[in-house]
């Protein structure tokens, strides 16, 4: 059809699938420039301890300022940073960034950073993590690493070494997301969690669904036989609080504490904590 317009270039699709192909190049091509010129930021968000109620961990979840469309979440950007690799630069822009930033947080308050199923394809992930870890000077027994099940989903022999290569730097491994994935319970036959991350589709309908609790509590009574620690995410009320602390859950991270912050609210937020401690 092209051709019989008499254009140069020849379109293989129907012309709305061309459209979205043309705004998936450019979001692609803008991830690329993005990349090179830091155009990203980590906001975090408090984990906090369900016993003393203080922050324990914040977690680095990764803000894009996009030169037109203004901030992005990494819902909208992360997916095609994996399908087209380029995840692996910003995952290591990520780690070095946080483990920059958490260096100056007090040495009570642990830094989370999330990886990527893809970062696993990269044979020298632990080498990477371990240089990023040397260069920043982070102590690594501050650190946890999320990753999802997917990680494991193939039963690759790579990736379970990588974990334990990982482990053996000194960090903690949290298993984010618990709960979504298939057969769930099989992956911890196979690796050592340190921690559950329980999925907020689980804390959500708490409320509503007597069965929600019930799964809740058999995570957290598994996790504490298998001497795993346990966060509830997405928690946003008061009443969810107290169900998930009845039910044993360590910690909890959500709306009802707080959302997401940039670097310096969340350090005066900690720093704030510290003062408050101290007076003690
Ligand atoms: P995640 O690791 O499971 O992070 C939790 C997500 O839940 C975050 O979304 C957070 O803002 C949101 N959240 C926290 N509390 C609540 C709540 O009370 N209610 C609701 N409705 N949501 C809550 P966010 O920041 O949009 O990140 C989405 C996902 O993007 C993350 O899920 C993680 O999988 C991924 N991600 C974020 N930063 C990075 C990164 O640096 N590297 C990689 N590979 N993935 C990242
Ligand atoms: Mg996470
Ligand atoms: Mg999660
Ligand atoms: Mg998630």
């Amino acid at each position: 059809r092209a051709k019989a317009e008499g254009s140069s270039t020849f379109n293989f699709f129907a012309p709305e699938i061309e459209a979205a192909l043309q705004v998936r190049r450019k979001l692609e091509a803008d991830l690329r420039r993005g990349i090179e010129l830091e155009q990203f930021e980590l906001y975090f968000q408090p984990l906090v301890s369900l016993s003393t109620r203080r922050v324990v961990s914040g977690e680095a979840l990764i803000r894009w300022h996009h030169p037109e469309r203004g901030m992005i979440s990494p819902g909208e950007f992360i997916p095609l940073a994996e399908e087209t690799g380029l995840i692996n630069a910003l995952g290591e822009w990520a780690l070095r960034r946080a483990l920059g930033q958490a260096r100056d947080w007090p040495s009570g308050v642990r830094v989370s950073v999330n990886l990527s199923p893809v970062q696993f394809r990269e044979p020298g992930l632990p080498e990477l993590i371990k240089r990023v870890l040397e260069e920043t000077g982070f102590p690594s027994n501050r650190l946890d690493l999320e990753i999802t099940e997917s990680v494991l989903l193939q039963n690759n022999i790579t990736n379970l070494d990588a974990l334990h290569r990982l482990r053996a730097l000194g960090l903690r491994i949290a298993l984010d997301d618990f709960g979504t994935g298939y057969s769930s319970l099989s992956y911890l036959q196979r690796f050592p969690f340190d921690k559950l991350k329980i999925d907020q589709s689980f804390v959500r309908d708490l409320e509503s669904r007597p069965e929600s609790v019930a799964i809740i509590q058999s995570i957290t009574n598994l996790a504490r036989n298998l001497k795993m620690a346990t966060t509830a995410e997405g928690v946003e009320t008061l009443a969810q609080v107290d169900i998930v602390t009845a039910a044993g859950c360590t910690e909890a991270q959500g709306y009802y504490f707080n959302r997401p912050m940039p670097e310096a609210d969340f350090r005066a937020l900690i720093g704030k904590e510290n003062r408050e401690l101290s007076l003690v």
